[in-house]
């Protein structure tokens, strides 16, 4: 594994004794170039393990449930919904039984199910936490989705309940598990090209109103940082392999339109990192922004777009300018296939809760510095993953 990562980020350092603690820190920061293995054998349907999804919107009803159909260690056994037409609709489409079919309340009596064994929490992001914590209160593994929590509280008390009913807790990272960002981790954290110098991220769409609690600040915890900006602050911090010391960011003037009453409608930020290179991310939900992740390097550049779509990403570098030969797969039959064998075989998730954390501390640096007009340092930040995993 290579992780380049140690003496150049003061701000960053674990005790080099604790190797679990430079373990988990691996994971946190979201680096190592492992290529993930893929489980070559599925395993018969009634050894898979069981997965109930919490929340069936768009992407559990376009993406997951779909992906539930190809995955090799894991299915589809369980639904929560509030809504007795979806309980019926996707009883019927996916032959679930009764027993495994819950609503918000019953949701408790999953403890009573042993068919299920992973809980994956789809709902709007404020809500993440509540549906997390009953999870693993009832003794169940847990997916949540991105972006794990509104506040840092929330997302401490989601890692906490999970370790203290002694199960895993992994973040929808979909693209960890994606071929074109596997190899921009590798080429990038290896420095294959040289030292990175500048990366470049955006992400972004017009939003037309069809999930309303995506521009309500209680739901959603902020705009499209939250939900497309999210994939550009991953991108190049695995990209790049480091965290940043410091960011600054500025929201777009505040346009007349009513649906960005309580967050913003786009903004630009810059991650400055220890050896003095940036990133520079936008996200929008007013402009349809390619999806690019880039990065600039000694000796030539890398990049991806379109980056962060669920398929037909492609990818170029200044080594290769054909496109790399890399194939498109479904990722999140990949992501859940992956957690699915960390369960069976006892491994740590390479896109743990403490990232999950990390992520939410940043996202809330950002908007602290659009919000000041100040640089904002992230050693604060650090200390506040070093002493949730301390935990
Ligand atoms: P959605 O609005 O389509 O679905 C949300 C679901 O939560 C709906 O079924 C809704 O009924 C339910 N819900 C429960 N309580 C609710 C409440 N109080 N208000 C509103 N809805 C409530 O949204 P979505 O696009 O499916 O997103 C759900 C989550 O998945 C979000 O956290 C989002 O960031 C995440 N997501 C991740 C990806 C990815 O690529 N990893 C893609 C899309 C969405």
């Amino acid at each position: 594994m290579a992780v380049l990562l140690s003496a150049d980020m003061p701000n960053f350092r674990f005790p080099t004794a604790d190797s679990r603690r430079d373990f988990l820190r691996t994971l946190s920061l979201g680096v190592g170039v492992t290529l993930l293995t893929p489980s070559t054998f599925a395993l018969p349907p009634e050894r898979k393990l069981g997965v109930a999804l919490v929340g069936l919107g768009k992407y559990s009803t376009g993406q997951l449930a779909p992906a539930l159909q190809q995955t090799k260690l894991c299915r589809l056994v369980g639904i929560v919904t509030g809504s007795p037409a979806k309980a019926a609709k996707w009883k019927e489409q996916y032959q679930l039984a009764d027993k495994d079919i819950y609503n918000y309340k019953t949701f408790d009596r999953i403890i009573d199910n042993p068919d299920i064994d992973v809980v994956y929490v789809v709902t709007p992001n404020a809500l993440h936490a509540e549906f997390a914590v009953r999870a693993a209160q009832a003794g169940k593994h847990v997916i949540c989705e991105k972006p794990m929590a509104t506040t840092v509280a929330d997302a401490r008390h989601m890692i906490a309940a999970s370790k203290k009913a002694g199960k895993q807790l992994s973040i929808g990272y979909r693209l960890h598990f994606e071929p074109h960002h596997q190899e921009l981790m590798r080429l990038g954290q290896t420095q294959a090209y040289g030292k990175i110098d500048k990366l470049l991220s955006d992400n972004g769409f017009r939003f037309n109103n069809d999930t309303p609690w995506r521009v309500s600040k209680s739901l959603a915890g902020g705009g499209p940082l939250m939900d497309m900006g999210i994939y550009c602050l991953q991108g190049c911090l695995y990209t790049k392999g480091q965290v940043p010391l410091s960011v600054t960011a500025k929201f777009d003037p505040k346009p007349d339109d009513p649906l960005f009453r309580e967050v913003e409608s786009g903004m630009s930020w810059q991650l400055n990192f220890a050896d003095g290179s940036t990133a520079d991310c936008r996200t929008s939900y007013t402009e349809n922004l390619s999806g690019r992740l880039r990065a600039e390097a000694a000796n030539g550049w890398l990049e991806l777009q379109p980056a962060f779509a669920y398929g037909g990403l492609a990818g170029q570098t200044s080594k290769s300018p054909s496109p790399l030969a890399l194939p498109n797969i479904n990722q999140q039959a990949a992501q859940m296939d992956d957690f699915a064998d960390c369960i069976l075989h006892n491994k740590p998730t390479r896109v743990p809760g403490e990232m999950g954390l990390r992520d939410v501390q940043l996202l809330l640096a950002i908007y602290r510095a659009a919000e000041t007009g100040q640089k904002i340092p992230t050693n604060e930040v650090q200390q506040l993953i070093d002493r949730t995993q301390a935990r």
